[in-house]
């Protein structure tokens, strides 16, 4: 059983956990352990499945409580170098990795990607496991050749649809910040992440989850709206976290 548990996606944190028969890999840690813990026990995840923990970026919703939930969970991080290097995460066991370099933890064969965003090598992932392909892509101002690549056929993929560009434009941030998550190493708006979706449809019956919504800038509303528009999914099709503290646990098959 192949299964995918969103516990957080945004920018207040982002932690999602892959779990595979008896193994399971977490993929950023952007809440405090006691948090991640709870959700954990929601979703129903055996913490002592755990044996690695994945960081796309050193933002502090991506890394937060990574040093603490590492320790907690004794697992090591995963992650590049550079990444490493440029957030404090105290004593950890550290595994080394490289973009665009495949790596195996057990039955899941990794492959960091490049983003485009503003942190010092950030990653998205693709994870093959069980036979599937899962993409997680957030934070990035557009997608790399990889990340389209992976975006081709993933049988479950999260895929970032951060703003609504007239909320965006129209909201409360300074213009310094619209500027910032508007570029090319900012973040990926509804439009952008549904013309990118509906250019990869190779194959169907992609299972998309729309991730890192502004609480702001976005609604699950206008997000599923917009990339159903663009891309013909059918809306109900396109899942997305719904409020502050929801959570979701998807089985992938195909
Ligand atoms: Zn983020
Ligand atoms: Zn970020």
């Amino acid at each position: 059983m192949l299964e995918v548990h969103v516990l957080a996606s945004g920018s207040d944190g982002n932690c999602t956990v892959i779990e595979f028969d008896d193994t399971a890999i977490m993929i950023d840690s952007g809440l405090s352990y006691a948090k991640t813990h709870k959700l954990m026990e929601l979703e129903g995840i055996d913490e002592s499945k755990i044996c690695a923990l994945l960081l796309t970026h050193e933002h502090s919703d991506h890394v937060g409580g990574a040093g603490p939930v590492a320790r907690k969970l004794n697992v090591p991080i995963f992650c590049n170098p550079a990444t490493f290097d440029s957030f404090n995460h105290g004593k950890v066991e550290y595994c080394m990795t490289q973009t665009m370099q495949r790596f195996n933890i057990g039955d899941f064969n990794i492959l960091p990607l490049p983003t485009m965003h503003d942190a010092v090598d950030p990653n998205a992932y693709s994870v093959n496991v069980g036979g599937k392909n899962i993409l997680i892509a957030t934070d990035t101002g557009v997608f790399t050749f990889p990340i389209r690549q992976a975006l081709e056929d993933p049988d479950f993929a999260i895929v970032a649809a951060n703003y609504d560009i007239r909320m965006l434009r129209e909201g409360p941030y300074p213009e310094a910040t619209k500027k910032r998550i508007e570029s090319n190493i900012g973040h990926m708006g509804n439009v952008d992440s549904a013309k990118e979706i509906k250019n990869t449809a190779v194959k169907e019956n992609r299972q998309i989850f729309l991730g890192h919504l502004s609480k702001h800038n976005n609604t699950p509303d206008i997000a599923r709206d917009t990339v159903a528009q663009i891309t013909g999914i059918k809306r109900y099709k396109l899942d997305c976290l719904e409020f502050m503290g929801d959570t979701r646990t998807i089985t992938v098959s195909r």
